[in-house]
């Protein structure tokens, strides 16, 4: 790996679901980069992708899915066709995941010790006492005060909040390079939430572990991301820094995303939605998959897939945002019924 490489580089992966022999969108042409110490926020509705992109990383994918094409190269090294042998000796070591419920991960028969040591025993030869010092250390940095005396309790025994940061001390304990958080907040309550970003954004301080937050609420990750990466119907809609993102949004998708933020909804108030649906994975889309929920539209966007263009050091698939689109050709006039051109 040469200095200058990121750590994660992602080169037009496109992937697919087999079910019942038809290949459902999964990923088309993704592409992202991540430097050793960054924190990357992936958002975006339902259905949209984030979870598959994160279990392509480290190759965790169900057994219908099929990469098609592109590259996933982890510290200078393609993963997309490194066979299953190698791959077990990155996972859990080098590359480390939370998932949204910590009750899918931890097995609910062993104490949070044995399952702590278990994490370590598979990648690293050191003793049991080792291994005990090493949990009760994870733990106390993640807050749990008396570490000890929780390595003997059972998953159950814990609160939605200390279970998640039981997770996230387990998934750090072999200080792996890239750390996959799969809406790691969103069972919990806005305070809990804040707390446990909190905590994995000094984890990039305090070990350097480069990040890769999901969540379908951009108000989440907004301000603990460097950058940020908007999903929608398997693909890239824009890409940039954070801020950006926040303050000065370029796609229509995004734009309609911040306004329906539930971090920023008043209380009491019904969740806001973006007026009309997702297109089913099975749908084929022929111009732009937002073309259908976009105010912005006009007749390219249905008949044309917009390019991935750069504005500036932006990334936006959009014909608004690339002038050769033929979006901001002379302005179109609806030719009046009963007329024809
Ligand atoms: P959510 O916010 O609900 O977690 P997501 O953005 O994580 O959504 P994914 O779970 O990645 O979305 O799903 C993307 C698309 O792939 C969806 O249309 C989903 O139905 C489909 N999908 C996911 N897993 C499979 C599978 N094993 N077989 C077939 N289709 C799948
Ligand atoms: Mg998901």
């Amino acid at each position: 790996m040469s200095a200058d490489e990121p750590l994660l580089a992602i080169e037009r992966l496109s992937l697919s679901y087999l079910v019942g022999g038809a290949a459902l969108r999964g990923l088309k042409d993704v592409c992202l980069t991540l430097g050793r110490g960054r924190i990357l926020g992936v958002v975006g509705e339902s259905g949209s992708g984030k979870s598959t992109l994160s279990f392509a990383i480290p190759r965790l994918l169900p057994k219908n899915a099929r990469i098609e094409e592109g590259s996933i190269r982890f510290a200078g090294i393609d993963l997309a066709g490194m066979s299953e042998k190698t791959l077990e000796t990155i996972r859990g070591a080098s590359i480390a995941m939370v998932f949204q419920d910590p009750l899918s991960s931890l097995h609910p028969c062993m104490t949070i010790g044995q399952q702590m040591s278990d994490a370590q025993r598979a990648h690293r030869r050191i003793s049991a006492r080792e291994r005990r010092a090493r949990a009760v250390e994870m733990l106390r940095l993640v807050g749990l005060a008396d570490a000890e005396q929780n390595l003997d309790r059972f998953p159950h025994q814990f609160s939605g909040g200390m279970r998640q940061r039981v997770m996230i001390a387990t998934s750090l304990l072999l200080q792996p390079d890239l750390l996959i958080a799969d809406e790691p907040t969103s069972a919990l309550d806005v305070v809990l939430q804040g707390q446990i970003i909190a905590l994995l954004t000094g984890f990039r301080e305090r070990l350097g572990t480069a990040i890769l937050i999901v969540s379908h609420d951009l108000g989440v990750v907004g301000d603990a991301a460097d950058d940020i990466l908007v999903m929608y119907a398997g693909e890239v809609m824009e890409y940039s820094g954070a801020g950006e993102i926040i303050h000065h949004p370029l796609h229509p998708y995004t734009q309609a995303l911040l306004r329906v933020m539930p971090s920023r909804r008043a209380r009491g108030r019904p969740l806001p939605t973006i007026p009309g649906r997702v297109p089913n994975a099975h749908e084929p889309i022929v111009g732009c998959a937002f073309a259908g929920r976009c105010e912005m539209t006009r007749s390219v966007c249905h008949a044309k897939r917009p390019d991935l263009s750069s504005v500036g050091a932006r990334k936006v698939r959009c014909h608004i945002h690339n002038p050769d689109s033929g979006w901001h050709d002379a302005l179109e006039i609806p030719v009046p019924a009963g007329l024809t051109a």
